[in-house]
């Protein structure tokens, strides 16, 4: 067997942070892209958050040295999991709540290793985006401003 002549699809996806502290893989089936214009993910990200997701168990963090959850204060039942030595933005996590939520983790996409085989699905909380941003019709969303 070839590892390097599988598809994406076939391959395991992997990631890692701009430092590398913390790197991770997935081991199951990871769903399309969406992009949260939500006003916790844009301050959080800077801009977007383009997020790919699947089950908490099948995510195995390779290196989580340099991990760190911020919990936001209005809302603790959430959790921004990224990296303290260079920034990375890297996961978002339902702390408590349904068990469907809690058991899922999103993956920001912009951290996984290339070609993703993915494409962006959806665009949510379009109500929350930046006036800068010009929004893509080409992906269907929710939140219409
Ligand atoms: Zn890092
Ligand atoms: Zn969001």
């Amino acid at each position: 067997m070839n590892e390097s002549a599988g598809s994406p699809s076939e391959r395991r996806p992997s990631g890692h942070c701009l430092c590398g502290g913390v790197s991770y893989e997935v081991h199951g089936p990871i769903r399309q892209v969406w992009n949260c214009h939500c006003w916790r993910c844009r301050r959080w990200t800077g801009h977007f958050m383009a997020a790919t997701g699947c089950q908490s168990s099948d995510l195995r963090l390779v290196s989580d040295s340099t991990l760190s959850w911020h919990h936001p204060a209005d809302d603790p039942n959430v959790a921004y999991g990224f990296c303290r030595e260079c920034g990375g933005s890297l996961f978002w996590k339902v702390t408590e709540g349904p068990p469907d939520q809690v058991d899922t983790i999103a993956i920001c996409a912009g951290t996984l290793d290339p070609p993703t085989g993915l494409h962006t699905e959806r665009a949510i909380f379009l109500d929350d985006a930046a006036d800068y941003h010009p929004l893509d019709p080409a992906v269907p969303g929710w939140g219409q401003q």
